[in-house]
């Protein structure tokens, strides 16, 4: 990547003049498309639904298709409008661009040829890219994961052609591995490169991880995560693409262990284990208990929306009463709700099984008339089994079990409920309570300030986790 920076006006200025010229032979291609749909359409007019077409589909969709077209012409007899022409061309475009399931991993070893990256003496980034891709393909095929490289030997091919082959070919994910150089020979450690602007894609997570697992597996100076939407391997491709730059060339200690294979094997396992754990991420079930309220529980939401991730919520039905709309928002947005009692209070609450019922039926019928609705899931006020419910908490679970509630308990915890903690504290508690489980059921409070504050940090600290919410298939973590 030697001079990158200084390149980087006059390279961006060359590609936005191929870009543009890509984009003037997408749309005559879109004309084209359009024309074409508009013949097809008045062919379809005077013909009736095609007997192959009928034979694919099913009775029912057939049916259903049949109904649809007969509409199709009658509003085309009726207005013939242009809309629909497009409306139907741009179908077409879509069926024309339909592609299977991508599964292809294109690994990407840096220059190449002609360009050998950055080097000192004889020792060129170009080599040290290419044997670490070869190691990473070897290590995600024994995983059983298929893969393209950029540049099968030490051809030169541009970069942007290099993503335009990964592209073409619909692959899963763009991985391209470099080596740096720096005028401060000091300078060492891993760094890795993505584009955050472009949200349609997961890159982020992607460079995240690749980057957490290399430095684990090597040990090296965890340096930086960048973004930045110019560079041309990651900001071009259409799959979630991060670029590593696996050390520096001019760094003596690190360039020495770089012309050793042990370590670039410890880079590829790294970059391997990043790209599976991306690939077959754990699961993780985010919990809140106690509220809704007012203030941390929307601050919540609205973090949860803006990262499009639901959670499960166990409320409290005297806070529902309280802030209905919270409570609404809670469903709408598709998080799960729960039941966690009507008034937390451990004496009341398990004296006994008819006052723990009476409690629970009342928090119940609240959550169904302001949500509408008939909750499932529920989690005890201190948990399954606590110093409050010795005597009652094995007849309880039997008595709500058999009305056909389930209950979770956890195995993480923020505990922000046990004492007043900062945001960091948090974060960390979380972390260590985990023990890297590939299934956590993780306690939160949403009443509690510092952990709506704490929420993007523990968002992040978690990227080999995907957040889901729990449903009545979701296996209970129970004590
Ligand atoms: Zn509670």
């Amino acid at each position: 990547m030697y001079g990158r920076r200084a390149w980087r006006r006059e390279r961006r200025r060359k590609e936005i003049r191929r870009y543009m010229q890509a984009a003037i032979w997408g749309v005559s291609i879109l004309c084209i498309l359009i024309v074409f749909a508009v013949m097809m359409l008045k062919a379809m007019e005077a013909t009736e639904v095609s007997a192959a077409e009928a034979t694919v589909e099913t009775a029912a969709e057939n049916k259903q298709k049949e109904a649809t077209v007969q509409q199709k012409k009658s509003t085309l007899a009726e207005e013939n409008s242009s809309q629909e022409k497009v409306a139907t061309g741009a179908l077409l475009v879509q069926q024309a661009a339909a592609k299977p399931e991508p599964t292809t991993i294109v690994i990407d070893p840096g220059h190449g040829g002609m360009d050998g990256g950055c080097n000192v003496g004889e020792i060129l980034e170009k080599d040290i890219n290419r044997m670490i891709a070869d190691k990473v393909a070897e290590k995600l095929e024994a995983m059983g994961y298929e893969v393209m490289f950029a540049r099968e030997g030490d051809e030169y091919i541009e970069k942007l052609e290099r993503v335009e082959n990964a592209n073409k070919n619909n692959a899963l994910l763009y991985v391209s591995i470099h080596q740096n150089f720096y005028e401060d020979s000091s300078v060492e450690g891993i760094e890795t490169w993505y584009d955050g602007s472009d949200t349609t894609r997961d890159n982020e997570r992607l460079a995240q991880l690749i980057q957490q697992e290399t430095v684990k597996a090597t040990g090296a100076v965890d340096r930086e995560l960048i973004s930045d939407s110019e560079l041309c391997v990651t900001g071009k491709s259409t799959m979630p693409a991060c670029l590593i730059e696996t050390g520096f060339l001019s760094n003596a200690e690190e360039r020495k262990k770089l012309c050793t294979e042990e370590y670039r094997e410890q880079i590829a396992e790294g970059i391997a284990n990043g790209i599976d754990l991306y690939l077959n991420p754990k699961v993780m079930y985010l919990t809140f208990d106690d509220g809704p309220s007012e203030e941390s529980t929307e601050k919540i939401l609205d973090i949860l929306k803006e990262r499009n991730i639901q959670a499960t919520f166990f409320v409290i039905g005297e806070y529902v009463r309280k802030y209905p709309e919270t409570a609404k928002r809670i469903v709408a947005e598709g998080h799960t709700i729960g039941i966690h009692c009507d008034v937390h209070d451990y004496n009341s609450l398990y004296a006994s099984v008819d006052s723990y019922v009476a409690d629970f039926e009342k928090a119940y019928d609240t959550v169904y008339e302001v949500t509408g609705v008939e909750a499932k899931l529920f989690r005890f006020p201190g948990g399954s089994v606590n110093d409050f419910n010795k005597g009652v908490c094995e007849d309880i679970i039997e008595e709500m079990e058999n009305r056909g509630f389930i209950y979770y308990d956890w195995n993480a915890s923020l505990e922000d409920a046990v004492e007043d903690c900062t945001p960091e504290k948090l974060v960390q508690n979380a972390v260590d309570t985990s023990l890297g489980r590939a299934r956590v059921v993780m306690l939160a409070h949403d009443r509690v300030e510092n952990t709506a504050y704490a929420l993007e940090d523990l968002l992040d600290a978690f990227p080999e986790y995907e957040m889901r919410p729990l449903t009545v298939a979701s296996k209970p973590v129970q004590f």
